[in-house]
């Protein structure tokens, strides 16, 4: 219970009070109605980081393709067939997280297209030394993508 200035005369009132005594303004469900706008604008601004945070989670894991194909791209090194199939489960799920980022099945699917680009990366004894580096960091983004999924299953 708190005491506030009564929107119409000014005057202190109770929140719980359901009138204002002085002018009989609508006290208490007016609160009420406040805090469930504040609850919501709180939740939406969640969501919208979320969104976001997820969208710039899959810029980031586009760069390191594109870096981890620019030194093991190089045709000394030979990438076997598991490190490209592990290129493309990665491209798959920064296509899909980019491409539908409020979709919570595509959440889900992002964070399982990092995680297997990352088993498969750390189980394909790779020719290439970065092979390793890369899988850890999809296996992080498939995690973050896990969170971020169930995250949002909080905020529906
Ligand atoms: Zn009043």
């Amino acid at each position: 219970m708190a005491i506030i200035n009564c929107p119409e005369c000014g005057k202190q009132v109770s929140d719980q009070a359901s009138s204002c005594p002085s002018c009989g303004n609508p006290i208490k469900n007016k609160v009420i109605e406040q805090n469930l706008q504040a609850m919501a604008a709180e939740k939406d601004y969640r969501k919208y980081t979320l969104r976001k945070s997820r969208k710039v989670l899959c810029i980031l894991s586009a760069i390191f393709i594109v870096g981890y194909l620019g030194i093991a791209g190089s045709p000394d090194l030979a990438i076997n067939r598991w490190e490209i199939i592990m290129v493309i489960l990665a491209v798959l799920g920064v296509i899909i997280g980019f491409a539908k980022p409020d979709n919570m099945v595509t959440v889900l699917l992002t964070g399982v297209f990092y995680a297997l680009a990352g088993i498969v990366g750390i189980l394909c004894h790779g020719n290439v030394k970065e092979t390793n580096a890369m899988a850890i960091i999809m296996i992080g983004f498939g995690i973050v993508f896990f969170i971020s999924y169930w995250r949002m299953k909080a905020y529906e």
